[in-house]
């Protein structure tokens, strides 16, 4: 399959780029390398004729069309999004910018291109669109979330995301475009940038610094090892409904006080700090983050029993990987923090 790929230099772009190359695939890639795309995660296949790597803007309409044409995909996969919570209680512009008009975009264009395909290929044609969780708000201590769970997205980037999602459906509805959206858990593994919770706190034990925890540290997650969520995207590629949307999750919900505890055990052991303490000793909690969602959790039978789906990584054995990569990859963590950010707090809004 031809695919044009959006956002993939960035942390689950990246790694998806890689496993649909590593499946025989030709990759179109178009990143507008923020602060959060990296082209060294593409290292590996700078070489590879099947990845052509497209440095531009999903809000570009002359260059989507440009590379739609030129490369005639059967399938498109937008991942290109301003991903970080704590950036959109700085500045949701940006987040409306390329999340939603970024998105509405290439919606537009990819519409015009699949209008114009011939009758066998638009059928099989697809639009897929990732997105998250977060756009269903917070759960109280039961529950999880399902497709059919009201949208009440509370930070500016789940709104974005939101009112992204509800372009890509009345898409489908209104002009019949082929589209799959997924809504997916809190991921981790190689490649992250390290403003996310599990990389942020690797970085700054391994550095001596304290180790921020928002609130009581008793907020939920359901963690997904990355490599699953890009599985799971290839299944819904392959075999979804179109017009349909598929939660994705990892069966592991977590407080973010024991996601960095079982951080900390994990560098005890792999990388004892000097003076023989425990990394735990650097966790210090401070004020929360304004709105924060208190718990998400999924509930991922559609996609387990439609298309067979199965998360393969739990979060014991994912937490390990993840650390020994961000160990074993000090230089590519040093080159993305040489830009503006240093690990500092963001997001704390009018609470600041
Ligand atoms: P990321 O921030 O690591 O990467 C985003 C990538 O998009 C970067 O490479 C960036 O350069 C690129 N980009 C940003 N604006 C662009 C634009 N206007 N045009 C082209 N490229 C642009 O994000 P991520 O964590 O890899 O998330 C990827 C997608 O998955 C996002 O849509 C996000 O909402 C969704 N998602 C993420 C998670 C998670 O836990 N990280 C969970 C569920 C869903």
């Amino acid at each position: 399959m031809k695919i044009l790929v959006t956002g993939g230099a960035g942390f689950i772009g990246s790694n998806f780029v890689h496993m649909a190359i590593k499946a025989g695939h030709v990759v179109i890639n178009v990143d507008a390398l923020t602060y959060a795309g990296n082209i060294e995660s593409l290292k590996a296949i700078e070489e590879n004729p099947s990845h052509i790597f497209c440095h531009g803007d999903i809000a570009d309409k002359n260059l989507i069309s440009d590379l739609l044409s030129q490369h005639t995909p059967e399938a498109v996969v937008n991942f290109a999004a301003e991903s970080h919570v704590d950036r959109s209680i700085d500045g949701p512009a940006a987040f409306i910018q390329t999340n939603v008009v970024g998105t509405l975009n290439l919606l537009e264009c990819v519409r015009d291109y699949w209008r114009a395909l011939e009758s066998g290929r638009q059928e099989n044609f697809r639009f897929l669109h990732v997105s998250t969780d977060e756009v269903y708000g917070s759960l109280g201590e039961t529950g999880s979330f399902t497709e059919q769970t009201a949208f009440a997205p509370n930070s500016p980037y789940a709104a974005s995301k939101a009112a992204s999602d509800h372009l890509v459906r009345a898409f489908h509805h209104t002009y019949g475009l082929p589209t799959l959206t997924t809504n997916c858990s809190n991921n981790y593994g190689p490649n992250q940038f390290p403003e996310k919770l599990i990389p942020l706190v690797i970085q700054k034990a391994l550095s001596g610094a304290p180790l921020p925890i928002y609130g009581d540290g008793r907020n939920i997650r359901d963690w997904l090892y990355v490599s699953d969520h890009c599985t799971a995207i290839v299944k819904v590629l392959e075999a979804g409904r179109a017009g349909e949307t598929y939660n994705v999750g990892g069966d592991a919900e977590r407080e973010n006080i024991v996601v960095v505890k079982a951080i900390c055990s994990t560098l005890d052991s792999r990388r004892p700090r000097s003076d023989g303490k425990s990394y735990a000793e650097q966790i210090v909690f401070v004020k929360d983050r304004p709105g924060h969602d208190r718990r998400y959790a999924i509930d991922a039978t559609k996609i387990k029993t439609e298309l067979g789906w199965r998360p393969t990584v739990d979060f014991e054995q994912g937490i390990e990987l993840t650390i020994q990569w961000y160990l074993d990859h000090q230089d590519w963590v040093q080159h993305v923090l040489d830009g503006s950010y240093r690990l500092e707090r963001i997001g704390q809004g009018a609470l600041a």
